[in-house]
């Protein structure tokens, strides 16, 4: 599936420090494992019922971070993301507003495009819709009963087969177990299964746990003809086939929000080992949530700043990406309606200053870092704070210090904010971009 259009990212001087990373499955800083040289990402995409919010935009932006980082450090990157475009959710809600679901699903998919342009984000290598590998996927849940490690249940009346997950087979036959990943008791797994789209209370299950693999066809829903039946697939399931299609085993970083460390995660993992043999990945790395109003930003409580509206509510798009960079990844924030205000000034104190770089010529006296030869000062700020765990809100004081300090800005600054930030500078503030001009949407 077409991705989006990708920023242009200038090149600098040198090369900056692989970041280590916090590893929810260890409870550490690593650094990630790399496959031939590649460091591979898969992080956890949408489901397209509605419009990316800023607890979205605050995942992806995150991990557009580490790729810019990585890219930085000489690494080659290799991305996949995914599109959970059938899933339940999408299904209530395309049922709930009589849009027919497809329809609903390539609409936001569309939206969540322009959003990740407006803030600059590096496509995925791959960007994958599920509805294009439910083939794959059955192929995958038939491996899986087949070697014992899923089972049916049928519904209650008897009139379709569901498949799960056997997590008691996949401890006893692989290398996973449960808590894994999550590092959490039973308890807390089973509450977060209720809570996150499990169903730890159904009938038939071998275990409460066990996740859904394919869900039989039932009338009025989507469905797909396949070796398991005719169905849908799981939730884990389908990230753990995209994965394995489209980047090698490990991969370096499973990344997502925090509320996907379980089931999510754990599940996806133990999916992966249970078809390949192979460990999933080599570090799990999870962002906070980001608040509003009090409360978790979500879907489910309405409670959403909508990275959209923002943009034409007449947002700098750089602001956005600005207020988000001030909260490190992995901390729970709250979105506060003046943070917007704070950004926009950050960013117009910024510009002012870059624009010293354009008239200051390249190598005159007083000009100490000639700009293209060597890293500024500013750049290798930049970098160690973002090899220490995507520390953006240390790299944006180290800016804001550069600003501060009343010497101009050299060209190697303004592409070091630009390259590992995401901020172009060079643009005025109020030089904004004609929405008209943007690249059409189209699949
Ligand atoms: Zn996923």
């Amino acid at each position: 599936m077409r991705s989006w259009t990708a920023p242009r990212v200038p090149s600098l001087p040198g090369a900056g420090t692989p970041p280590v990373l916090h590893d929810t499955a260890t409870g550490s800083l690593r650094s990630p494992r790399l496959v031939e040289g590649t460091a591979s990402l898969y992080v956890c995409g949408i489901t397209p019922y509605d419009a990316t919010h800023l607890g979205h935009a605050s995942t992806y932006l995150a991990f557009d971070t580490l790729v810019r980082a990585w890219t930085d450090a000489g690494i080659d990157v290799a991305y996949a993301q995914n599109t959970t475009d059938v899933d339940d959710p999408l299904l209530e809600r395309a049922a709930a507003t009589g849009v027919d679901w497809r329809e609903l699903a390539a609409s936001q998919t569309d939206l969540f495009r322009s959003d990740m342009e407006h803030l600059a984000v590096i496509p995925p290598t791959h960007y994958v819709a599920v509805t294009d590998v439910v083939t794959d996927v059955a192929r995958a849940v038939t491996h899986l009963l087949e070697s014992g490690a899923a089972y049916r249940v049928p519904t209650p009346d008897g009139a379709v087969d569901d498949v799960y997950f056997d997590v008691r087979a996949a401890e006893r036959d692989t290398s996973w177990h449960l808590g894994l990943e999550s590092r959490l008791d039973l308890d807390a797994m089973t509450r977060f299964s209720a809570e996150r789209g499990g169903d730890p209370s159904r009938a038939g299950k071998r275990d409460p746990l066990d996740p859904l693999l394919w869900r039989g066809a039932r009338e009025g829903e989507p469905s797909w003809d396949s070796p398991v039946g005719e169905g849908r697939p799981g939730w884990h399931i389908e990230c753990t086939v995209i994965a394995a299609q489209t980047l090698p085993a490990p991969i370096s970083v499973n990344g997502g929000g925090s509320d996907l460390v379980f089931p999510h995660h754990e599940m996806s993992a133990a999916h992966g080992i249970a078809l390949t043999g192979h460990r999933y990945a080599d570090v799990f790395a999870h962002t906070g949530m980001v608040a509003y109003s009090g409360e978790k930003m979500s879907k489910s409580l309405g409670n959403l700043v909508k990275v959209s509206e923002l943009v034409s509510g007449g947002a700098d798009p750089r602001a956005i990406r600005l207020a988000v960079a001030a909260h490190h990844y992995r901390s729970d924030w709250e979105w506060f309606d003046d943070d917007l205000a704070a950004a926009d000034d950050r960013l117009r104190r910024w510009t002012t200053w870059a624009r010293a770089a354009a008239v200051t010529p390249v190598g005159v006296a007083g000009d100490s870092e000639p700009a293209g030869d060597l890293p500024s000062a500013l750049l290798t700020r930049v970098r160690a704070a973002l090899a220490d765990d995507l520390d953006t809100p240390s790299a944006l004081d180290a800016v804001d210090q550069a600003v501060a300090s009343g010497a101009p800005a050299t060209r190697v600054d303004v592409d070091a904010v630009d390259a590992l930030l995401g901020v172009d500078l060079r643009r005025a503030v109020d030089d904004r971009p004609d929405p008209d001009s943007m690249s059409p949407l189209t699949d």
